[in-house]
């Protein structure tokens, strides 16, 4: 079959089980399409075919025997912050080079234990921090609808790979919108979870409060599939919570649009950034919505000015702290020759880290300095509990709160905007984050370039089902999501 590479996670499901085809066969045929197609759009980093296959036969052996689970055999691709036991973990950092992680990440070892086939690696933004995965140490990834653009970030390998079907659905994990806003840009159904949902033990950290695991895949039924592999408490991460999880497969039809209240919040349409064309793809996802039974009620966020600053304080505040571990000594990159222990620790990371990183770990170590801790880091604190109350206000009188997952669509390649140009792109998707709430992408059209627009849903604690169901909905009555990149059209 020349179209594996078509079919939903259900249809692979069916297919495999049915003994259509065999896990070797869809195995081989991802990584004769990375041979080919990848080397335009560079999503991976690292590619592990011999691991891939052994791990495609174990799951036809256990097809045959009777002992699979509804996903063995089907590939995935991991974004390079999930420790992968054997295989590199780079987090897009120099300075993590040559970090082969001793144990799985709990998300890994999970869908290892699905019978998941993992193709390998895929590129990001160093250590996360970034909205075009352009920081990577590798260099950039290519954005599958249009080549000499950015796939966004920091999983844009993650969406880059699932956009030219070079895998079927992918992990990623959002601090701030990684998982939206490149699952926005590519074209993508996104999910970020609410914070404690998917366990974070073995990935890499950038911002502990805010980091959160997700699947990215074209349809809200497949990042369903692959949610209820992951979701789930974990005791390794003492912030996961002990909550049953859904079954999101089955409930994709159980949230009703009809009679759905819409939050549209005033603030967020008058944003100066948000391109003309972003506006009225979500406009028209909104009337489709509207069309189908829901109700759009104008609501108030008045937090929204204090987003950005808020975020790009206590993000960076935690990732100066969590980065202070790569110091040349315990992992990583080290200098060569260095004349001492100072200048082992000062050239080590100064070498070993990029640019965006280092201004990062500089802001966020100001922020937590012992004269400016109160005005800035604390300040920040008290500011994100009125943003999350902010959301639970509104959340009185709606179901869920529709936002563009980012003002413009994706940028081009080497745009180099200048960071706080940057940092105004995150204004649609880092509340969530600080508020620990659930977000969805879904696509929803495009732009007169014929890049992809995306619409936003957020929803209330642990109302992942709720938001898998309504895009669940809206793709059962749109196409947006089947359209694919000319680069995923082409045959290996
Ligand atoms: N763009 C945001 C940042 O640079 C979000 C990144 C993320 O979610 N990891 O911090």
């Amino acid at each position: 079959m020349t179209d594996l590479h078509r079919l939903s996670i259900r249809e692979l499901a069916e297919g495999l089980s049915q003994a259509k085809f065999s896990s070797r066969e869809l195995t081989e045929h991802y990584l004769k399409r990375i041979a080919k197609i990848d080397p335009l759009v560079k999503s991976y980093v690292t590619v592990t075919p011999e691991q891939a296959l052994a791990e495609a036969d174990a799951a036809d052996a256990a097809l045959k025997a009777g002992n699979a689970t509804a996903l063995t055999g089907i590939p995935l691709a991991h974004k390079d912050i999930f420790c992968t036991k054997g295989i590199k973990t780079t987090a897009g950092s120099k300075i993590l080079d040559n970090f082969i992680s001793p144990y799985d990440a709990t998300v890994v070892e999970k869908t290892k234990a699905a019978g998941l086939v993992t193709l390998g690696k895929v590129n990001m933004d160093e250590f996360a921090m970034g909205s075009t995965s352009e920081s990577s140490y590798v260099g950039a990834t290519s954005n599958p609808w249009a080549l000499d653009h950015v796939p966004g970030g920091s999983s844009g390998g993650s969406a880059a790979a699932v956009a030219a079907d070079l895998a079927p659905f992918a992990t990623g994990t959002d601090t701030g919108g990684s998982i939206r806003q490149p699952a926005s840009f590519c074209g993508l159904t996104g999910l970020k979870p609410t914070y404690g949902r998917v366990s974070r033990f073995g990935i890499i950290a950038y911002a502990s409060s805010l980091d959160q695991a997700g699947p990215m895949a074209r349809s809200a039924e497949d990042c369903a599939y692959l949610m209820n592999v992951i979701a789930g408490h974990d005791a390794k991460d003492s912030t996961s919570v002990k909550k049953e999880v859904d079954d999101y497969v089955a409930n994709l039809n159980g949230t009703s649009v009809k009679g759905l209240r819409i939050g549209i919040p005033k603030q967020y349409f008058n944003v100066a950034g948000l391109d003309t064309d972003v506006k009225t793809r979500v406009e028209e996802s909104l009337k489709k919505l509207e069309e189908m039974g829901a109700t759009l009620v104008e609501i108030d966020l008045n937090m929204t000015e204090a987003y950005v600053p808020t975020y790009y304080l206590i993000a960076p505040a935690e990732a100066s702290s969590n980065l202070s571990r790569y110091d040349g000594v315990r992992y990583g990159y080290r200098c060569e020759n260095p004349a001492d222990l100072m200048d082992l620790y000062k050239r080590s990371r100064s070498e070993g880290f990029g640019p965006e990183v280092q201004r990062r770990i500089l802001i966020g170590t100001y922020a937590l300095s012992a004269g400016y801790y109160d005005a800035y880091y604390v300040k920040a604190q008290k500011v994100r509990r009125l943003i999350q109350q902010d959301f639970l206000k509104a959340f009185e009188n709606v179901d869920v709160i529709a936002a563009p997952a980012a003002p413009t669509t994706a940028y081009k390649i080497g745009a180099s905007l200048d960071p706080v140009e940057m940092y105004l792109g995150d204004i649609y998707t880092i509340a969530v984050n600080l508020a620990g709430l659930p977000a969805i992408n879904a696509p929803v059209g495009f732009d007169k370039d014929n890049l992809p627009v995306g619409l936003q849903l957020i929803g209330n604690y642990w109302s992942e089902s709720q938001l898998l169901s309504i895009v669940h909905q809206y793709q059962q009555n749109t196409d947006w999501h089947t359209k694919r990149a000319a680069i995923a059209e082409e045959n290996a």
